[in-house]
């Protein structure tokens, strides 16, 4: 798995402050930003992001590039509606020779792995004969859900936080788990203030709502119920 972030609204944490500043102030955003220090701004986006005032984070957004994946995760990605994406195609681009992920509980077991492996090689072979007599959009329907795939996706912060709340709790599937905290990595090196508090709900409000699968980290689970 890669991700890489690719680009970001620069000054994001300065740009958040002062577009929640205007909201209070007779200045323009232009002005606000110019005289705006970090420290200002670091300490009014503590106070936003403490009171659940989200909004001025959806004006800042980071793009990353990820490969290596399979399509198992970019399936469960999409799911989230608030972002933007754009996925190698399954129609244009052939898959003669596809990549495919192993999960840790198939590599760490020799018997599965090499059933694993001789199916993969089985399909990859009727794939190929198939894409010779039929158009690869309809070839593609035998590949399977580990097929690698590459995709470039846009969240604005808000959505972001919403993610990493939802992908780094430990009842997250492993892949996707993995992927949501490489990008929490990603993010806090460019925005520390505004992603010390991301991550799993447990992590963020010490709560769970997993109900009866929790895994056990916090006690305190808040069901609707
Ligand atoms: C552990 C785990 C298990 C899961 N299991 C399943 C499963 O078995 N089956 C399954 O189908 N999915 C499953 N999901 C996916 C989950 O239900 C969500 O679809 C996914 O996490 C995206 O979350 P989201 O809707 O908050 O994100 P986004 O789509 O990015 O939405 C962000 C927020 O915007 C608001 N929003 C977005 N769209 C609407 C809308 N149309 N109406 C009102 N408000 C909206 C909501 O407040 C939402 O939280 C699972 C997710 C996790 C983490």
């Amino acid at each position: 798995m890669k991700a890489v972030l690719i680009s970001y609204t620069e000054q994001p944490e300065k740009k958040v402050a002062a577009a929640a500043r205007l909201c209070y102030s007779p200045i323009g955003a232009q002005e606000i930003l110019d005289e705006l220090d970090q420290t200002t701004a670091e300490n009014f986006l503590r106070k936003l992001i403490a009171l659940g005032h989200l909004s001025p984070l959806e004006h800042v957004s980071f793009t990353f590039a990820i490969e290596g994946v399979s399509r198992v995760l970019s399936h469960q990605m999409v799911r989230h509606r608030i972002a933007s994406y754009s996925q190698k195609s399954q129609r244009y681009v052939s898959e003669h020779e596809f990549e495919y992920v192993i999960p840790p509980a198939v590599k760490n077991n020799p018997a599965a792995l090499e059933v694993y492996k001789e199916k993969m090689a089985v399909i990859a072979s009727a794939y190929s004969e198939l894409a010779g007599m039929i158009p690869k959009e309809d070839a593609r329907y035998l590949l399977p859900s580990a097929c690698e795939t590459k995709f470039v996706c846009t969240f604005n912060a808000r959505s972001l936080l919403n993610f990493f709340e939802h992908r780094c709790c430990q009842r997250a599937q492993w892949e996707i788990r993995g992927l949501a905290k490489e990008m929490l990595r990603l993010v806090r090196a460019v925005a520390p203030t505004m992603f010390e508090k991301a991550g799993a709900a447990c992590d963020v409000y010490g709560i769970c709502y997993e109900g009866k699968m929790s895994c056990g980290r916090v006690k305190n689970i808040i069901t609707r119920g």
